[in-house]
């Protein structure tokens, strides 16, 4: 074993040893869950098989058109302060969002939410070369990679906190399909240029140019999206989200899925699908912003 391989192994120990509960075993991963049959998440999390669980499909058909102010971005335009840390969980992809260059951090407000919710981390879940895998549907269809932007309503203290509280957390979902023509810009490109050196679990590593927020959403319409009152989409499957999905699909360049897909798990198998499948509507009503306020 090169000295290289014990530091990184090192590394890999000491992030399992910060997230998982001692009693855990390695088969559900390092975050106490994995992908293999997402039905047995509720015998550990009752939570899981509530009536307002998240993802579902979202559709104008099914939706109410609601009038109300769009989300207004605060320090999104504004970079972020070295270095930002991206990390293979094991369970997906994860950038922590501190603060801005300007000693803020960034927040959205309006959207319907009332309150300010401040970004904790932006994730990503997508699918393998045979399945899609975003976790909402839009307009009927999936597609092949889903961001959330997690935010925390500013009233908690950790997310831990504002997960038991039914306004606590709002995440914005922004979907993406892969195209053939090489774009311009690139919304995902700091983040996918680092994933070659996150192919295992536990690792983590830095962007080194300077990152705004705004540059993920660079060719994002705002204006329209869904909301709906849901859940976490991992366990513990609080019912704690109030969900911004928007309807305009953003585009990145060929190969972009595969560097997601070589990404492994904690077992060491290949880190695919980890999207959690459509959940029941119930009795809960989607709404849809179709941008009448500006
Ligand atoms: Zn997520």
């Amino acid at each position: 074993m090169t000295l290289n391989k014990i530091l990184s192994n090192l590394v890999v120990f000491s992030y399992f040893s910060q997230l998982r509960p001692i009693s855990a075993s390695f088969d559900n991963g390092i975050n106490g869950f994995n992908y293999d049959n997402t039905l047995k998440w509720i015998s550990e999390n009752p939570l899981c098989s509530g009536f307002r669980q998240s993802p579902i499909s979202l559709d104008r058909q099914i939706s109410s058109p609601l009038v109300i102010y769009p989300i207004t971005f605060h320090n999104f335009d504004v970079e972020l302060q070295g270095p930002v840390h991206v990390t293979n969980n094991g369970n997906a992809v994860e950038m922590d969002v501190e603060n801005t260059v300007n000693g803020f951090h960034p927040f959205i407000t309006g959207g319907g939410l009332s309150g300010v919710y401040q970004v904790e981390n932006v994730h990503f879940h997508w699918g393998s070369n045979q399945i899609r895998g975003s976790e909402h549907a839009v307009g009927g269809q999936k597609y092949d990679l889903e961001m959330h932007i997690v935010c925390k309503n500013i009233k908690f203290g950790s997310l831990a906190e504002a997960r038991d509280d039914p306004f606590g957390i709002a995440v914005m979902g922004v979907l993406f399909k892969e195209v053939d023509t090489n774009s311009l810009e690139h919304p995902l490109k700091p983040i996918i240029d680092l994933l070659p050196s996150l192919t295992k679990a536990g690792s983590v590593s830095q962007i080194a140019q300077p990152l705004k927020l705004s540059s993920l959403l660079s060719r994002l319409n705002p204006k329209y999206f869904y909301t709906y009152r849901g859940s976490l989409t991992t366990p513990p499957c609080s019912q704690s989200v109030t969900w911004l999905v928007f309807e305009h699909i953003q585009e990145i360049p060929p190969n972009s899925l595969h560097q997601f897909w070589r990404l492994r798990d904690a077992d060491d198998l290949p880190l695919v699908n980890n999207f959690r499948p459509l959940q029941q509507l119930n009795n809960r009503k989607i709404f849809s912003r179709n941008a009448k306020r500006k």
